[in-house]
């Protein structure tokens, strides 16, 4: 049987394969040899890989808590009136279905969902909006985050493109702020500063559902959006190769394009560790739909070694 260290090893030589994003600028800085994962299981066990004390933004990562916030405090029917949870298998930041017959962005993973989630959040200014997610995020990791303000400002002067989408969100009715609040809060929350092992933890808390005796009250969800959030994981978690993850990896998942993914491990046997685990990897030199090259390989590996498909 392959050791972690066997199969980390291997993903290490493969991050070769991929490029750092750059239409990021402040992106473009991270190193493309860079690879470590962290899996964590209950009782803050965990097993370190590669240099964890690296940190990078959550990009696309943060989607999935925002989703979270924005139900618990509308509620799933309210949340489906504006976003669906149905994959599309385009590219993440895709405009063309906007200006389909259904015009309701297909789910909050991609782009257009999750800036229509920004604008749902709870609270009236943007600075309490973003609060609601960090607020959410801190009672998971018991520590404070904040957002690292050159990455922000970075896609911020560059984020035409994620404008646009606002723009004919807005004008569809799926807005409900401003494009710009809208916009701002989306780039706020993809900028939160995390570590690998701040990833793990995140992939924890679905791994049991929210059941952790250390998550204080504001990492409350309620189980129907635990599981609304990792199907959407499994569906449209890994971009559009979310359909060849869910096949041959077979874990709800989410990536971003700084090079993070959070995988969710239901319950199994993982060198000492057992139950419930999650992973986070973080490898900055990514594939051409955004998906980290070693972390796809480290997970395609594991899963087959540790007999982790879950479906
Ligand atoms: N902030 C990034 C964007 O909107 C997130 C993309 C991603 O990680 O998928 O383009």
């Amino acid at each position: 049987m392959k050791t972690l260290q066997d199969i980390y090893e291997q993903s290490l030589t493969v991050t070769k394969e991929g490029k750092v994003a750059t239409y990021i600028p402040a992106l473009a800085a991270a190193s493309s040899d860079h690879f470590s994962v962290s899996i964590c299981a209950k009782n803050n066990k965990e097993i370190q890989l590669g240099d964890c004390h690296a940190t990078l933004t959550l990009q696309s990562v943060v989607k999935v808590i925002s989703f979270m916030v924005a139900a618990n405090h509308h509620s799933m029917d309210e949340i489906m009136k504006y976003v669906d949870v149905e994959p599309t298998g385009d590219s993440f930041n895709s405009i063309v279905r906007l200006e389909s017959d259904k015009k309701k962005p297909f789910n909050p993973m991609i782009n257009a969902g999750a800036i229509t989630i920004a604008s749902l959040l709870p609270g009236e200014s943007l600075h309490d909006k973003v609060k609601s997610v960090t607020e959410f995020l801190e009672a998971i990791l018991q520590k404070q985050v904040h957002i690292n303000n050159e990455v922000y400002l970075s896609e911020y002067h560059s984020a035409d493109y994620n404008r646009a989408i606002a723009y004919i969100l807005k004008a569809n009715g799926f807005l409900s702020s401003d494009v710009e609040d809208a916009l701002q809060v989306y780039l706020q929350l993809c900028s939160i500063v995390v570590t690998v092992s701040d990833l793990a933890k995140i992939a924890l808390y679905f791994a049991t559902d929210g059941n952790n005796e250390y998550y204080s009250e504001k990492a409350k969800s309620s189980l129907e959006v635990i599981q609304v959030a990792k199907a959407l994981m499994l569906t449209c978690g890994m971009y559009n190769a979310s359909g060849k993850f869910a096949a041959f990896v077979g874990m709800p998942a989410k990536s971003g394009v700084s090079g993070a993914i959070i995988a969710v491990v239901k319950n199994s046997k993982i060198e000492g560790l057992q139950g419930p685990m999650g992973i986070g990897l973080y490898g900055p030199s990514i594939d051409s739909v955004g998906n980290s090259v070693a972390g796809i390989h480290f997970l395609t590996k594991l899963s087959k070694e540790y007999d982790l498909f879950c479906l």
